[in-house]
């Protein structure tokens, strides 16, 4: 059996773009180190006094809920509280909102659920089933980001720490890259600027590969739903993560350069693409041109 680089101990996994053999302790803790620091790195993490955690359930939002209740009960002055948006999605989200409410019982966190039902008065299934729509991920991202908003203001959140994790945000960086949409690419969340009503969205795992968040969750016996959304096949998103993955198979380290070459030329981008001052949709909700989106997609469904 391989031992851990770092003590006598069997190692678990071994980490491929470092070189690595660690056993499940020294695993965890490279993990909540580099946490830890991106946190820091996102945030000035002093000053925040209300932290929400967006968690669907699935492993990477409830690994960064964890974290980010360790990280939290260090400190006394600061409240966290879970949001899950119910997408209305049959065969899938029942099942993982009993995740996410057994994980908040047992770290002891608020939960507060907000529904596309309630709030936009579609389900997903609605949208996809009775209005025909076959890629429905385009209404489904931009009514979560605007539910999760609302909710994360309503609360006072400083912050809304997200569970999008090392590939995630490699696969949006190539993604806007490949389409040419800079101005998206220089706005890409951790957010750097502070904008009225848009609470800052934070990646705390974003150096940490899908399979450690995986395999983090299995060895801290933290409760994950790993049921995949029935939509999912349909998401553009895919081709960009197989593309990634052939990628960092033949030469590991490929998703952290991604990364650490967009850090490097995102002042540049703010500052060819400096951010409009957002003002305010009609429906609350903060938006660069008079009617936000989802407000534009609410109107298109509205007329089928
Ligand atoms: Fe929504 Fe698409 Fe994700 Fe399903 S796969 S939860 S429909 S964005
Ligand atoms: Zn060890």
């Amino acid at each position: 059996m391989v031992k851990c680089d770092k003590c006598q101990k069997d190692a678990v996994t071994y980490i491929r773009y470092n070189g690595s053999h660690l056993c499940q302790g020294h695993f965890s803790e490279f993990v909540e180190k580099r946490v830890k620091k991106e946190i820091r790195n996102q945030t000035n993490f002093n000053k925040v006094k209300n932290v929400a955690v967006a968690i669907s359930g699935g492993k990477d939002s409830s690994v960064a809920l964890s974290l980010m209740h360790s990280v939290v009960k260090e400190r006394r002055d600061v409240t966290l509280t879970a949001i899950t948006v119910d997408e209305g999605i049959e065969n899938y989200r029942p099942e993982t909102i009993k995740c996410v409410r057994e994980l908040c019982d047992k770290l002891d966190v608020t939960l507060e659920i907000v529904s596309f039902k309630d709030h936009v008065g579609y389900t997903m299934d609605d949208i996809s089933k009775n209005l025909g729509y076959r890629t429905p991920c385009a209404f489904c991202g931009v009514f979560r980001r605007q539910c999760m908003n609302a909710v994360a203001r309503n609360i006072n959140a400083d912050i809304i720490a997200t569970g999008h994790n090392l590939d995630d945000n490699a696969q949006a960086i190539l993604m806007n890259f490949t389409r040419g949409d800079v101005e998206r690419l220089a706005r890409l969340s951790p957010h750097v600027r502070i904008q009225p009503g848009l609470i800052p969205r934070i990646h705390p795992l974003r150096q940490i590969p899908e399979k450690e968040t995986y395999l983090y969750a299995i060895i801290n016996e933290i409760p994950f739903s790993d049921k995949e959304c029935p939509y999912w096949s349909a998401a553009l998103r895919n081709e960009y993560r197989d593309i990634i993955d052939e990628l960092e198979s033949r030469s590991p380290g490929t998703r952290h350069s991604i990364l650490s070459s967009y850090d490097a030329i995102k002042p540049l981008l703010i500052e060819k693409y400096p951010q409009k001052d957002l003002g305010k949709c009609k429906c609350g909700e903060p938006s660069p041109s008079g009617k936000c989106m989802a407000c534009k997609m609410l109107e298109d469904l509205n007329k089928k």
